[in-house]
């Protein structure tokens, strides 16, 4: 059996700070996670800010150490990977950051940001050869390259800044695409451009995505399977259809029901009142959710509860499911359907979609 491309081997990280008086923050806990290496996926992570989603891509990119647990590529840990082993991760998983920005220098034309992993991981021969490399690439993201080449980041909008790093990624024929936050500082209007060239990249170049973000209408269009986190841990996992659809975590819930809502007298749903007995819970004992949960009960206050198995396609960290067998976290990964971009959006009909309540 071929091992995966990367995996996450039940990850931890906690974040230390302060020298007299020492606090750490669990910023991810107990977070599994495999990528196939043949079949292509789309993968969703979705959390409010400070739920632990960067620190989790910044984990699967080897920016970040785990406190405890491991990240494997092609079977071997990224801590104690060889030289050549160390340059094919590097190329193979590629990643997009919220901030199509700062990683431009404002005094270069946008060329050099293509220019830097063509020479650095020596991709062309020749000049000529790195213009056809540039305009292929800017070519799979929708950008004409002689509209693109020769300017400067400023004549760019922020969709085309992203597509131009989209474009760079693509130059080095990556595996996976870890994409953070990637439209979320650009116009709403340009948003669907950017997400429709990273859903094409999936279907026509087999390239695998983990799309981050905060927000569960994208993630509803993009994905096949989705992770929700809450404050770094996992609420619920599984197939965007199951999730989405019928949320079981009361977290889950909540983001659904506070997706704008058609009905123009009731555009937002309420968040609900939390259960009396979530105000008496310590922090950092028993559930995190427990303090906004409408739900909250007595197990809910005492220890942190594990993966219930709810349906195949999806499972939740929620004592209201405690009848339900428990997944070990390891295995959290077994509910995802793994597919590629879902064809519901093909035609473009994801946007007018209207995702259906719970409540
Ligand atoms: P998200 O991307 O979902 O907004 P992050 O992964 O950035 O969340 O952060 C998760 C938590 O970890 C937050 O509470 C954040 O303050 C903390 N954190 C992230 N990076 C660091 C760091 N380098 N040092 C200390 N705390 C950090
Ligand atoms: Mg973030």
């Amino acid at each position: 059996m071929t091992a995966p491309l990367l995996e996450a081997k039940q990850v931890t990280k906690v974040f230390r700070s302060g020298i007299v008086q020492r606090t750490e923050k669990v910023a991810l806990e107990n977070f599994s996670l495999t990528v196939d290496p043949i079949q292509p996926t789309i993968l969703s992570v979705v959390g409010e800010s400070g739920s632990g989603k960067s620190t989790m891509a910044r984990l699967l990119l080897g920016l970040e150490q785990p406190s405890t647990g491991a990240i494997l590529y092609q079977g071997k840990d990224l801590r104690e990977l060889n030289q050549a082993d160390r340059l094919q991760f590097r190329r193979d998983v590629q990643a997009v950051f919220q901030d199509p920005f700062g990683v431009f220098n404002s005094f270069y034309r946008v060329d050099h940001v293509l220019e830097v992993p063509i020479r650095k991981f020596g991709l062309a021969n020749n000049r000529s050869d790195a213009l056809r490399l540039m305009q292929e690439a800017l070519g799979r993201v929708g950008l004409r390259p002689q509209e693109t080449l020769g300017r400067y980041p400023h004549q760019l909008s922020g969709g085309q800044r992203q597509r131009v790093m989209v474009a760079r990624a693509l130059l080095l024929s990556p595996k996976l695409i870890i994409a953070d936050e990637p439209v979320s500082m650009i116009d709403a209007s340009l948003r669907a451009t950017v997400l429709d060239t990273l859903r094409r990249l999936n279907q026509e170049l087999d390239i695998s995505l983990i799309y981050i973000t905060h927000d569960l209408t994208t993630a509803y269009q993009i994905s096949s399977d989705i992770i929700v986190l809450y404050s770094g841990v996992v609420a619920e996992v599984g197939a965007v259809e199951r999730v989405v659809k019928s949320p079981q975590h009361p977290y889950t819930q909540l983001l659904v029901g506070s997706i704008p809502h058609p009905d123009p007298d009731h555009p937002w749903s309420d968040e609900p009142e939390p259960s009396p007995l979530g105000a008496q819970a310590t922090p950092g004992v028993g559930c995190a959710f427990a303090p906004r949960c409408p739900h909250a009960f007595e197990p809910c206050l005492k220890v942190e509860p594990p993966l219930y198995q709810i349906h195949p396609h999806q499972a939740g960290t929620c004592y209201l499911y405690q009848n339900e067998p428990i997944l070990a976290w390891k295995d959290m990964d077994t509910v995802f359907q793994k597919q590629q971009a879902p064809t519901k959006q093909a035609d473009n009909q994801a946007d007018k979609e209207v995702i259906p309540t719970q409540r």
